[in-house]
C-alpha cells in the first residue's frame, strides 16, 4: 500500500507551502487529505483504480490529480519544483520534531541556517531566544527535538561509503580472535545504503570472541552480549554493528541466509523444495541429513550454479543466468587502471597534482584524469583559459617526474544553459577528455542540453547523468533512457561517479546503459586524495549492474583508450 508514502508527500508540500506564508486553507486541505488518507483502511491505489478517489473527504481536482501523477510516476512534480525553492537539508528539518516550517523560515530568515548543525548552534544564541514567539520553553522543545530526530535517524539506512570503512575497520580487528569473518547483509551486496550491520564468524573460543567484541575501542554502547550474537553502538556515526558466532559447518549456510537479499533466498527456497531439499541458515537438508553448509560455493553448486556474487543477489535473473551457466564476468575491484573524475588546488580541490599523482601510483594505476572545472563555474573555482593552460602545463612538468603513469589532461566543462560548452571547441580539442557535466538549470530542458552535448565530438563522457544526491536531493528532470540512447548513438560514454552520496548512474541505470552497449567511466570526482578511496564504491555499482570489462573506459590500457575523440 502507497498510502503512507503520499501522505508524506503531501505533508510534504503542505511544509513547504506554510514555509513560503502561502494560503492557511490551501495548507490545511493537504493537511486533512494526507490525514485521511493515512486513516483509511482501503489502498489508495485501488481506490484510484475504480474511480473512487472522490470517496476520499476533502479531496480536490488539484490534489486527486497529484496522486494520479504519484500513483503513475513515483513522484509530484509539484513537490519537486516547490523544492527546489528552499534550502536544501529543508525536508531533513523537517523531520525534527517541534520544529514547524514557520520557525524554521523564522531562524532561516535571521542566520541564514542550512544544515542542522547551524541549527543547533543557534538555538544557543540569545538572540535567538528573543524572536517574536521564540523565548525558553520553546528553545528546549526544539533542542529535544533534534535529539530526538538524531537518534531516531542513526537507526534508518546509512550510505554504503560511511558504513563500509566502520565495518573494515571492526572486521580487521576481530580476525585476530576468529577463523571466518565476513560483514553480510546489504553491506555484503554493496547496495548504495544499507540497514542493520551484521558480522558473521567462526571461532574455536566463543567468549574471546564476544570479549573482544564489546571492548572494541571505538565502541559507544553494548547492547546485548550472548554466546552466539551480541551487539555494539560505535561512536562512529552511532552505527549499531551484530556479531554472529556461527558453528563452522554451517558457516556458508549462514552467510547466504544473512547476506540476502531476501527475494534472492525466496527464490532459492523454492529451487529447493521443487528438488525435495529444505534450506537454512543452517545448511541444506536432505530430510534430518546437512548435505551443505561449509561453503557458500557448496550451496550453490547442490542447486546446479557457480557461486553467485553477492552484489547480484537481487533477483533480477541472476538465479536463471546462474542455472543457464550464463552468469556475466563481472568486473572485479582490482580490475580499475584508473580514474577519470579527480579534481585539483587548480579548481576546488585541495590536493596538489603532485599529491594526487603519488596516491595513484600508490593505489597501483596506470592513469588518471585530472578534471578541473570550468570557467562558469565560479563558485567552484572554475578555471578561465589562460588557467586551465597553465594547469596542463604543470601536468607537463609533473608527467616527466612520473614517466610510471598517464596523466591525462581533462576537465570537467559545464553544459551552460542553451546546451553548448563552456569552452569554445579549438579549447577541449587541446584536452586528452572532456567530461560535460550539468551544474545549473537542473529543470531547465537537460534532456535537450545534454544531447547536444553529447553531439559535440569532444565531449567523451556524460559525468553524473541524473544529478541525484542520495541523502538530499532527487537530481535533474533528466529523461534517463533517452540520454542513454543518445549516449549509444553518438558513442559518448557515462558515468559511474562514485562519490557516495552520488553514485551516479545507480545500478539500475547503469544496467541500462549496458543493454544498450553504452561505455561506462568510472570517476571518484575526488576533491583530496582520501575520496579517491571511493573507486571501490563506484565498482560495486558497475558489479551489481553486471557490467563487464569490455564495457568500462576504467579497465583499457591508456595507450587504447577507446573515448570518443580516437575513434
Ligand atoms: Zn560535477
Ligand atoms: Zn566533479
Amino acid at each position: 500500500m502507497k498510502n503512507s508514502e503520499i501522505a508524506d508527500v503531501l505533508d510534504g508540500i503542505a511544509d513547504v507551502l506554510e514555509f513560503e506564508g502561502d494560503n492557511v486553507f490551501k495548507i490545511n486541505a493537504y493537511r486533512k487529505v494526507a490525514r485521511r488518507i493515512r486513516e483509511i483502511p482501503e489502498d489508495i491505489e485501488q481506490l484510484y483504480q475504480s474511480g473512487q478517489l472522490s470517496k476520499i473527504p476533502g479531496i480536490g481536482k488539484n490534489i486527486a490529480e497529484h496522486i494520479e501523477e504519484y500513483l503513475k510516476t513515483g513522484s509530484i512534480s509539484k513537490y519537486r519544483e516547490l523544492l527546489s525553492r528552499v534550502p536544501s537539508t529543508f525536508v531533513e528539518m523537517m523531520k525534527i520534531p517541534n520544529l514547524g516550517p514557520k520557525t524554521l523560515k523564522l531562524l532561516y530568515e535571521h542566520f541564514k541556517i542550512q544544515t542542522i548543525e547551524d541549527l543547533k548552534n543557534v538555538l544557543e544564541k540569545p538572540e535567538a531566544i528573543n524572536l517574536p514567539g521564540m523565548g525558553e520553553k520553546k528553545i528546549q522543545n526544539i533542542k529535544n527535538g533534534i535529539q530526538l530526530y538524531l537518534t531516531k535517524r542513526t537507526h534508518q539506512r546509512i550510505s554504503l561509503g560511511i558504513a563500509l570503512p566502520v565495518v573494515d575497520e571492526i572486521v580487521k580487528y576481530m580476525k585476530q580472535v576468529c577463523k571466518d569473518i565476513s560483514p553480510c547483509g546489504s553491506l555484503r551486496r554493496m547496495k548504495e545504503t544499507i540497514g542493520d550491520i551484521d558480522i558473521l564468524c567462526t571461532a574455536d573460543n566463543k567468549d574471546k570472541v564476544v570479549k573482544r567484541f564489546i571492548s572494541y575501542p571505538g565502541v559507544q554502547s553494548i547492547i546485548a552480549e550472548g554466546e552466539t550474537k551480541s551487539s555494539i553502538i560505535v561512536k562512529d556515526h552511532m552505527l549499531q554493528i551484530d556479531l554472529r558466532v556461527v558453528e563452522p559447518e554451517s558457516y556458508g549456510a549462514a552467510l547466504q541466509y544473512f547476506t540476502g537479499s531476501k527475494e534472492h533466498n525466496i527464490k532459492l527456497r523454492t529451487i529447493a523444495k521443487e528438488k525435495g531439499l529444505k534450506i537454512s541458515e543452517y545448511g541444506v537438508f536432505k530430510g534430518e541429513d546437512r548435505i551443505a553448509g561449509k561453503s557458500e560455493e557448496e550451496i550453490y553448486k547442490i542447486f546446479g550454479m557457480p557461486l553467485i556474487p553477492p552484489e547480484l543477489r537481487e533477483d533480477r535473473g541472476e538465479i536463471e543466468a546462474a542455472i543457464a551457466g550464463k552468469l556475466p564476468h563481472i568486473i572485479k575491484y582490482d580490475d580499475v587502471k584508473g580514474d577519470f573524475h579527480i579534481h585539483t588546488n587548480y579548481s576546488d580541490g585541495i590536493s596538489t597534482i603532485e599529491e594526487i599523482v603519488k596516491k595513484a601510483i600508490e593505489m597501483g594505476y596506470q592513469f588518471i584524469g585530472l578534471c578541473d572545472h570550468s570557467q562558469t563555474s565560479k563558485f567552484a573555482g572554475g578555471l578561465n583559459v589562460e588557467r586551465l593552460r597553465e594547469r596542463n602545463k604543470e601536468i607537463d612538468r609533473i608527467a616527466r617526474k612520473y614517466p610510471q603513469i598517464k596523466i591525462f589532461k581533462a576537465a570537467e566543462v559545464d553544459i551552460l544553459g542553451n546546451g553548448e560548452m563552456d569552452y569554445p571547441d579549438e579549447i577541449l580539442a587541446e584536452l586528452d577528455f572532456v567530461i560535460g557535466s550539468i551544474h545549473q538549470g537542473f529543470k531547465k530542458n537537460v534532456t535537450e542540453r545534454m544531447i547536444k552535448a553529447m553531439e559535440n565530438r569532444y565531449v567523451d563522457i556524460i559525468g553524473h547523468p541524473t544529478g541525484r544526491l542520495i541523502s538530499s536531493r532527487e537530481g535533474y528532470e533528466v529523461d534517463i533512457d533517452k540520454v542513454i540512447e543518445y549516449a549509444a548513438k553518438t558513442g559518448t560514454a557515462l558515468e559511474i561517479n562514485a562519490y557516495y552520496d552520488r553514485l551516479d548512474l545507480n545500478d539500475v541505470n547503469a544496467m541500462k546503459a549496458k543493454e544498450k552497449n553504452v561505455m561506462i567511466a568510472i570517476g571518484t570526482d575526488a576533491h583530496n586524495i582520501k575520496m579517491m578511496e571511493y573507486m571501490t564504491l563506484g565498482v560495486a555499482v558497475a558489479r551489481r549492474a553486471w557490467l563487464e570489462k569490455s564495457r568500462l573506459l576504467n579497465c583499457y590500457d591508456w595507450k587504447k583508450m577507446p573515448v570518443k575523440r580516437n575513434k
